[in-house]
């Protein structure tokens, strides 16, 4: 391998390194092999960087820079799409929980919080670690670091049925592990990482797949037949009298445990710039928003699902439709990005009344939210729905019927909308019906490229990680009414109509401010800065890449966003920043403020 990575750097300076170049470096190491084994590409990387900690003579013989380095890590990366949208991605999953819903498609595995089912490759991964979010975390960012991603930037997704189910102490300890492991080093995560997998093990509990699985079996057998509830049997399984009651006893933390690993963050070598949580519409007032805030979190997902009251109803989610707006604009008010899940075939809908009702949530004012998972509905075992498949009541759309709703969608969703999703990461030996295509989306695409259909959507037009020259970037600017503010979508696009970064500025209205007196962290006069985001593979901080990160292109969407609030008559401008993109902001003359950071405009 050494004379392999030897190979790759020579052939990197004399700028020869192509895909077939590294095909022969890697099949010549092969055959150099004694045991005959092949040299896989993604072997190299993380033997690579074990090399840079532990074995210096070997990475000093290789006679490396940081520009070489950077060009090396860009041509062994796997899975480059990871980290094109600018941030590393981390995916952690919380306990298996009590859900105080009871939606008919909901799969009831009791290995897992409600939704989400043992082979999705984040609850593998979650139980694995004990659903500890440290341990979560430390093995993400050993793998992503593996593959060779930037992994100074982290998006942090949490995620297990709904948030507030959770106990105030565990969902501040919850977060605070996360900061707490990005904030170690190496050394110090591999050697807690010990100490954990030591004290679960002395309570009984176990990262072994197999021995959970055999354990959690009888009430799995019967929760499936239905001769037992998924909430009363999570609460057998991980409640009070189990070793996660003891577990429970070390699983809080303080506000202040809390402060003082984000203070930490702000300058850590891996750094928060996105925290997301989700639960349902009926968990946001304003108490739950401002600890959310609180906890560092920018982005909130809601399960909406449908915007039909009768489906709504049909599917055991009996949320009024207008507190589905409510929660949205107060989310919106706070400052929150929203990401919503929208289900299509779910049971008493129908491929018509999908299409409007997708429609009416990214153009009523109530609703039209930042971000839409757009999944259709899939049968799993155990779930309610399953006894309306067996009588007819409900019958997955064909593949021609489900293509031409999400293509409507797509067609449908405005400029400053992104569908991050079309499918849930369900395996398909889980899905009884429904689609079990992983490539749904670009099938989607493609059907949508073939018609000539325009398209705005925001992930249809990301330049990803096309190398773009900044000097030839547009700012395009969008305005748009909602129930509780002014919008402004400003974006960067490419001449040929690409988005290389986008910031959305709220100017709340009077009337929305008067209806939350007292009970909102802003005021009269205060705009707010939602988002920034700038495209590109991530780039490590402070250092230039050839994507559209650090080119200033955020600064000058902030300077903008400014002038428009100035202009509109407002005399502050609040930022929603993450903890990890404080010192981003402070350094454009944003301050520390409550829960926000000001710039008085
Ligand atoms: S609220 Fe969410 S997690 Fe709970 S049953 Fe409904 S879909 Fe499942």
């Amino acid at each position: 391998m050494d004379e392999a990575i030897a190979d790759i750097f020579e052939s990197l300076r004399a700028n020869a390194l192509d895909a077939d170049e590294l095909d022969r470096i890697l099949r010549r190491a092969s055959r150099r092999r004694a045991d005959g084994r092949r040299v896989a590409k993604k072997q190299v990387l993380p033997y690579f960087l074990n090399a840079r900690t532990q074995r210096t003579a070997a990475w000093e013989s290789w006679g490396t820079t940081p520009d070489l380095e950077e060009r090396f890590v860009a041509a062994l990366q796997m899975k480059p799409r990871r980290t094109a949208s600018g941030v590393a991605t981390i995916t952690v999953i919380t306990k298996p929980q009590p859900c105080s819903g009871n939606c008919i498609f909901c799969p009831n595995d009791v290995r897992m919080p409600k939704s989400y089912l043992h082979n999705e490759p984040a609850c593998q991964r979650a139980e694995r670690q004990c659903f500890d979010p440290y341990l979560q975390a430390a093995a993400r960012l050993q793998a992503l670091q593996a593959m060779g991603h930037a992994i100074d930037k982290v998006e942090l997704i949490v995620l297990g049925g709904s948030w507030t189910d959770y106990g105030t102490a565990y969902r501040r300890w919850f977060i605070t592990e996360l900061f707490a492991c990005l904030n170690a080093s190496e050394e110090q995560r591999a050697d807690e990482a010990r100490k954990r997998a030591a004290r679960y093990e002395g309570l009984g509990i176990t990262g072994d797949v197999d021995a959970i699985a055999e354990r959690a079996r009888p009430a799995q057998e019967a929760v499936t037949a239905g001769d037992l509830a998924y909430n009363d049997a999570v609460a057998a399984l991980y409640g009070p009298g189990t070793p996660w009651e003891q577990a429970a006893a070390f699983q809080e933390a303080g506000w202040d445990d809390l402060q003082a690993a984000q203070e930490a963050n702000e300058t850590a070598a891996h750094r928060v710039v996105g925290l997301v949580v989700e639960t349902r519409p009926d968990a946001i007032d304003p108490p739950a928003l401002a600890e959310l805030r609180r906890l560092g979190c920018t982005k909130v997902q809601l399960g909406i699902q449908s915007l039909d009251p009768g489906v709504l109803a049909a599917n055991g989610r009996p949320i009024p439709v207008d507190a589905i707006g409510r929660a949205l604009g107060l989310c919106r008010l706070f400052g929150f990005k929203t990401h919503v899940h929208f289900m299509v075939n779910l049971l008493e809908g129908t491929p018509e009344a999908d299409i409007r009702g997708f429609g009416q949530l990214v153009s009523d004012e109530h609703f039209d939210p930042d971000e839409v998972k757009l999944y259709p509905c899939a049968l799993v075992e155990g779930t309610a729905l399953m006894e309306q498949y067996r009588i007819g009541r409900w019958r997955p759309y064909s593949e021609e019927e489900l293509i031409e709703v999400l293509c409507a969608a797509m067609q449908a969703a405005p400029p400053y909308l992104r569908v991050s999703r079309m499918i849930r990461d369900i395996s398909s030996c889980d899905i009884v019906a429904g689609n079990k295509k992983t490539n749904l989306r670009q099938m989607v695409e493609q059907t949508l490229r073939e018609t000539g259909a325009p398209v705005q959507e925001i992930r249809f037009r990301e330049v990803g990680s096309e190398p773009l020259d900044p000097a030839s970037l547009i700012l395009d600017e969008i305005s748009y009414q909602t129930a509780v503010t002014r919008e402004h979508f400003l974006q960067w696009v490419t001449p040929e109509g690409r988005i290389a970064g986008f910031l959305r500025l709220s100017l709340p209205e009077p009337a929305a401010l008067t209806e939350w007196d007292g009970a909102l962290p802003v005021g009269p006069g205060e705009a707010m800065i939602r988002e920034v985001h700038i495209y590109g593979i991530a780039t490590e901080l402070d250092r230039p890449g050839t994507s559209a990160q650090h080119h200033g292109l955020g600064k000058r969407l902030v300077e903008r966003a400014c002038a428009i609030a100035r202009e509109a008559g407002f005399a502050a401008m609040n930022v929603i920043s993450a903890v990890g993109t404080r010192e981003y902001y402070r350094k454009l003359g944003f301050r520390d403020n409550g829960l926000y950071q000001q710039r008085p405009l």
